[in-house]
């Protein structure tokens, strides 16, 4: 299987044992020995340039390979199942991270929230929800400044366990995201029929916007439809001025991207993004 869905993500020319790197056992040794760290990239109100939170991004500097990009190990690791150990991980060290710096915040300092990612496999299984709170509530984190993010596809998964956990998690105050909006397969039915609090817009519908050939029908369809939802609106990949000028003319203001901040190390996230002075 390992082998099969390494295939399917673009290895070219794999050898037969390339599949293995993201063993159950390679990543459990890899959280042990320190190879895995995450980087916070701030989600922005871009009327104040302020962040409202962080989206919590994981790497693996492996000891052979070097430095792999998730796009490349997640899909591997869900493939293993190691996925869930290192999922786990890190909404550990995200939900820890974000209890810190939201501790010390006086009076008048909104709180800066962590996002997490989940993968459908994760959402599966039975306990995910009761173990994010759980995380949440062992750390001192508020579960409201805690947010899970699932694609459109994992929101659409035969396994009801993906919907309990949802529910679950929305119930207990966990904010809820659909990433890479415009992307999946769902239907604008089923979109109606969940109950979500965040539309994330793909970066892929973010970038034409301002482009002289193409100009970003869809996400301005996105913005109207999460608008009329009631939806929370949060652009991804936004690199220009320009973008971010026509985001906020049609009433989206959150935005992750380049033109604000790259994924940042958390101590450089801190320094910059949290404990800012209130107005
Ligand atoms: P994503 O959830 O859609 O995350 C956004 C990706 O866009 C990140 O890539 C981020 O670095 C990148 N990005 C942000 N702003 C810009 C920009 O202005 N321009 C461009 N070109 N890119 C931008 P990254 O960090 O490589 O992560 C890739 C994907 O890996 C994520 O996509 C997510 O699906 C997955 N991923 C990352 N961390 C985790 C994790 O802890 N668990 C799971 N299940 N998936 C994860
Ligand atoms: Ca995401
Ligand atoms: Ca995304
Ligand atoms: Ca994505």
């Amino acid at each position: 299987v390992a082998l099969y869905d390494a295939k399917r993500v673009g290895f070219g020319g794999m050898s037969i044992h390339d599949g293995y790197y993201a063993s159950i056992s390679a990543v459990r040794q890899g959280i042990m020995n320190g190879e895995f760290h995450i980087l916070y990239q701030p989600c922005v109100d871009m009327r104040s340039g302020r962040a409202v939170g962080a989206e919590a991004l994981v790497r693996w500097n492996h000891p052979t390979r070097g430095p792999i990009s998730p796009v490349e190990f997640i899909p591997l690791c869900e493939a293993s199942g190691s996925i869930h150990a290192l999922g786990h991980w890190v909404l550990e060290q995200a939900v820890s991270a974000a209890a810190h710096w939201n501790a010390a915040q006086p009076p008048g300092y909104e709180p800066v929230g962590v996002a997490v990612n989940a993968s459908a496999r994760e959402l599966m299984t039975p306990d995910y929800a009761d173990r994010a709170v759980a995380l949440c509530q062992a750390a001192g984190l508020s579960v409201a400044n805690l947010g899970i993010e699932a694609t459109e596809t994992d929101f659409g998964t035969a396994s009801d366990n993906v919907m309990v956990n949802t529910e679950k998690l929305r119930a207990a105050g966990v904010v809820i995201s659909m990433d890479d909006f415009g992307t999946g397969f769902s239907s604008l039915e089923r979109l109606t029929r969940m109950r979500l609090d965040i539309m994330k817009i793909d970066r892929a519908f973010i970038g034409t916007i301002g482009s002289a050939t193409a100009d970003a029908p869809i996400a301005d369809l996105a913005i109207r439809l999460g608008t009329a939802m009631s939806l929370g609106i949060i652009a991804e990949g936004v690199e220009t001025r320009e973008q971010a000028d026509w985001l906020i003319a049609r009433g989206c203001f959150l935005a992750q991207g380049y033109l604000y901040a790259r994924p940042l190390p958390l101590d450089d996230f801190v320094r910059d993004w949290v404990n800012i002075e209130p107005d």
